[in-house]
């Protein structure tokens, strides 16, 4: 005969530590059957490059080896959540089933539908918050259920709701009811599919300069926390975005995966701010930065079509240009712009580039240069980051091609002069776009201006061992600020004219 079973569905959140509702399957002295599903609906509608697969990948290896510490491990299963509950429910005599709030609009109609199913077996359902530092519900309903739709709105909103709640700790060895069976332990029916049955193109995998789970977020945020003056001094913008490492923390994926809580990660960094009075403030600070995080969270979840411009609230109306021709050059590194080749370069190679480069590469490709919509931008990024997260990736670009949030969409970036204001030298283009690495320094911004016999001596022909610039940027760019502006205006007098017919349907 067969006991009752607790089981916890990881999706994201994939840690021990503060994961309530992983805890809260732990309440009652039944066996713990932690569950990972590879929904198809994932493969077939997110874009996910071999490099975040990988991450993945080892975030469930790690998650697998410390629940087994802990006296139970990882099931993991491939099919559609509703086919797998389904038997599972039956199969395993489930008593409860609990699982971290995910609002992403398909998570939340597919958390529906599992529910539902959970009610007519008679399963408990037990869902918490721990994705973000605050109940996003809540703080809508503190701006009487409207997104706040600027930052400093929504700091003063978590300023209202007091404390984000602390991180919960991570069960310890389990009770012996809990445990689960050695046959169970020993069984490969369960175990995490290779990269190789998983389809993943592994020709494709760059440097692992992130490996994935929960150890190695929580290692790389001890490391961070060990350097507390930095981290009592960040400012944003003060970062470099072309430094060979990382300026900032690239703590990003194992968020975004939930390998480390953003709420440890909060109040960690709020111990070491109280010993350091004059320490940086939002929205430059680190605090400052995981709120940027949380103003995504909540507009998101309260905007429907938040990752489209069309039926999107929130987002400017532009009618961009459609250049297929120039959005490959772009996600493919070959602008004939060394420094926008090279962010996109490390990209493509390394699944994370800092957040200024993310700035100007996305600027190049929207209202900046090639005028493309930030939707296909969106997708990029999408398939490339490591920390490619639905509420970020598509908040960070309507913001940055001045669709929504941010309105000076006449500071336009350089992308010539922006980078070279934080590498004179050129050693990130030189290590990212070794064909221009011979130029001299002078040119390595700029390789158009070299003359023939220079780029011979460098062997970097432009039209032959490097594509010349895909666009001219001092011609384009003050076009493009007059298109935005057209649109903006266009943008304004449809919104006059819906708050008129508004009024004159409410009067
Ligand atoms: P740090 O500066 O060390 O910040 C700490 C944490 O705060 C980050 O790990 C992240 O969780 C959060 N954070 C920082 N900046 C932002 C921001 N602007 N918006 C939201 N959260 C932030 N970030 C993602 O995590 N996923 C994405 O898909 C994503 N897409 C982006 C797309 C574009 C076009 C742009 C301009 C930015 C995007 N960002 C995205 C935001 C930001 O660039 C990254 O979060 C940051 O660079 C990650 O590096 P870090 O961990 O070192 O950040």
């Amino acid at each position: 005969m067969s006991k009752a079973t607790a089981v916890h569905w990881f999706r994201k959140g994939l840690r021990l530590h503060d994961n309530p509702a992983l805890v809260a399957a732990l309440k009652s002295e039944i066996e713990l059957r932690p569950v990972y599903i590879f929904d198809p609906w994932y493969e077939k509608n997110v874009l996910c490059g071999p490099n975040r697969w990988r991450f993945l990948h080892q975030s469930l290896t790690d998650l697998d080896k410390s629940l087994r510490d802990i006296g139970s491990r990882l099931f993991v299963f491939r099919g559609t959540p509703e086919e797998v509950f389904t038997s599972l429910f039956s199969e395993w005599k489930v008593q409860r089933l609990t699982f971290e709030i995910d609002i992403e609009p398909y998570a939340l109609e597919r958390d529906e539908q599992i529910i539902k199913i959970a009610r007519q077996e008679d399963v408990e359902v037990i869902q918490k918050i721990s994705h973000t530092l605050y109940n996003t519900e809540l703080v809508l309903k503190a701006n009487m259920d409207k997104p706040p739709l600027t930052y400093q709105k929504l700091v003063s909103l978590l300023q209202s709701l007091g404390e984000p709640p602390e991180a919960v700790a991570a069960p310890k060895e389990l009770l012996s009811e809990q445990r689960v069976s050695s046959k169970l332990l020993d069984s490969h029916d369960y175990d995490i599919p290779t990269l190789e049955d998983l389809g993943v193109d592994q020709s494709q995998l760059g440097p692992c300069l992130f490996p994935g789970g929960e150890t190695e977020g929580l290692a790389r945020l001890g490391r961070c926390l060990e350097r507390k003056e930095w981290i009592s001094t960040f400012e944003k913008p003060k970062t470099i975005p072309n430094s060979l490492s990382p300026s900032t923390t690239v703590l990003s994926p194992y968020i975004r995966f939930g390998c480390v809580s953003s709420r440890l990660t909060y109040h960690k960094i709020n111990e070491i701010l109280k010993v350091y009075k004059k320490h940086s403030k939002p929205p430059v600070s680190l605090i400052g930065q995981m709120y940027w995080r949380e103003f995504y969270y909540v507009v998101a979840s309260a905007t429907p079509n938040f990752d489209k411009m069309i039926g999107n609230k929130v987002c400017c109306a532009v009618p961009w240009d459609e250049n297929p021709e120039f959005v490959e050059k772009w996600a493919q590194a070959q602008t004939g712009y060394p420094f926008i080749d090279a962010c996109m370069r490390q990209l493509r190679q390394e699944g994370w580039i800092h957040h200024l480069a993310r700035h100007a590469v996305a600027c190049f490709l929207t209202r900046g240069d090639l005028y493309q919509s930030w939707e296909v931008g969106q997708k990029v990024f999408e398939e490339l980051l490591l920390d490619a997260d639905w509420a970020l990736n598509a908040g960070n670009w309507m913001w940055m091609s001045a669709s929504a949030f941010y309105h000076q969409f006449y500071r336009v970036y350089s992308p010539v002069a922006f980078g070279k204001k934080t590498d004179v030298l050129g050693q990130y283009i030189r290590k990212y776009v070794p064909e221009v690495a011979k130029l001299p320094t002078e040119y390595l911004y700029e390789p158009w201006k070299a003359s023939l016999a220079v780029q011979k001596g460098a062997k970097c022909v432009l039209g032959k061992d490097y594509p010349h610039r895909i666009i001219i940027h001092e011609d384009v760019y003050k076009n493009n600020i007059g298109r935005l502006s057209a649109a903006y205006k266009a943008n304004k007098l449809l919104a006059q004219e819906t708050l008129d017919e508004d009024d004159a349907s409410s009067s």
